[in-house]
């Protein structure tokens, strides 16, 4: 079914949508615009649900002018990528998802096929990372407004704005039981924050998943600041695969800097215990692969090569230590 389609189409509207840590969603995470209701106004998790968004007009357009042909104005950071001769999230995501490409209905600009989920569920956090903010810690946002005077002044800074609308998996109570009728076409959760250990509802989710039976068709990604070493893990044992990544990007006092709020041995020791959690089916991924600062990159493996010994037992710190003396 999927020939003949316009080259330039992509699977992401069809079985995709990302929500953002104040409660806005997108079709995936680099598209410009949010989602918007016939009025214009933003479709919000706090009163709204993710069917309700993935059946929406917006999106039933979007899908529209993908089968026209045409490039949607929302999706120009893919259409950059492209024109650069470089390989976008579109092309990717074609690559990564071929196994599903034939079973997409592309003609229904209105399918019943939300397989792919990008939770950010909320702002509730316990860290300041510099390179955050109050959109998604909540620690940052009680900050700001702890820099206001007046009680007046402080709910019409935008900082008590993200607080208040950062809680929405807490108060959306419809939002969950949607969710729950979602199970049955549900194959992959990519869960970020805020920190999403923190967000008990996500657990409790996964429990309805385990019960009825759901789980075993959904795989689970987590991005964790590695400060949590969840009770509920025992869980994720149903689930047909789970992947979690730490935020990490330096090492020491320096991951205590950029990470405020975090110490350093406590994450190690918790991510030597997910190790033993998982066994061979851990997969460690540290933020270093993708960092922005390749001198502060190189020059932590540097730091790792000179401290590097037989040993370390840390399943990180020997990842590191591999690649350093690959390095240096
Ligand atoms: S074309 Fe790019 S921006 Fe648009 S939905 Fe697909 S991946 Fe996202």
């Amino acid at each position: 079914m999927s020939n003949n389609l316009p080259e330039k189409i992509c699977m992401l509207p069809w079985i995709s949508i990302e929500t953002s840590p104040i409660g806005t969603a997108r079709p995936c995470c680099l598209a410009i615009d949010e989602i918007t209701k016939p009025n214009g106004e933003k479709y919000s998790l706090r009163e709204h649900t993710l069917d309700e968004v993935y059946h929406s007009e917006y999106m039933q357009d979007l899908r529209g002018q993908f089968l026209a042909g045409e490039k949607p104005e929302t999706c120009k950071r893919c259409w950059d990528e492209e024109a650069a001769g470089r390989t976008s999230k579109r092309m990717n995501s074609r690559i990564r998802l071929k196994d599903y490409y034939d079973d997409v209905k592309w003609q229904d600009t209105n399918p019943d096929q939300l397989w792919f989920l990008d939770l950010k569920l909320g702002n509730i956090c316990n860290l300041k990372c510099r390179i955050c903010g109050s959109w998604s810690s909540s620690k940052w946002a009680k900050e700001e407004i702890d820099y206001v005077p007046e009680l007046k002044n402080r709910k019409e800074h935008l900082a008590y704005t993200f607080l208040q609308d950062g809680a929405w998996p807490r108060e959306n109570a419809d939002f969950w039981l949607n969710m729950n009728t979602l199970l049955p076409n549900i194959k992959y959760l990519e869960f970020t924050g805020g920190e999403p250990f923190l967000i008990q509802q996500h657990f409790d989710f996964l429990k309805t998943a385990v019960r009825t039976g759901h789980a075993e068709h959904i795989e689970i990604h987590y991005n964790t600041n590695g400060t949590q070493f969840p009770e509920d893990r025992e869980l994720w044992s149903h689930f047909k695969h789970v992947e979690i990544a730490f935020s990490i990007d330096n090492t020491d006092k320096r991951f205590e800097y950029e990470r405020y709020g975090a110490d350093w041995n406590e994450v190690q020791d918790n991510i030597g215990k997910f190790h033993n959690f998982f066994g061979k089916n851990m997969y460690v991924v540290d933020n270093s692969v993708g960092a922005n600062t390749a001198g502060v990159v190189n020059s932590m493996y540097k730091r790792m090569a000179q401290f590097a010994n037989e040993d370390q037992t840390n399943p990180v710190a020997k990842q590191w230590i591999k690649k350093a003396r690959e390095l240096y």
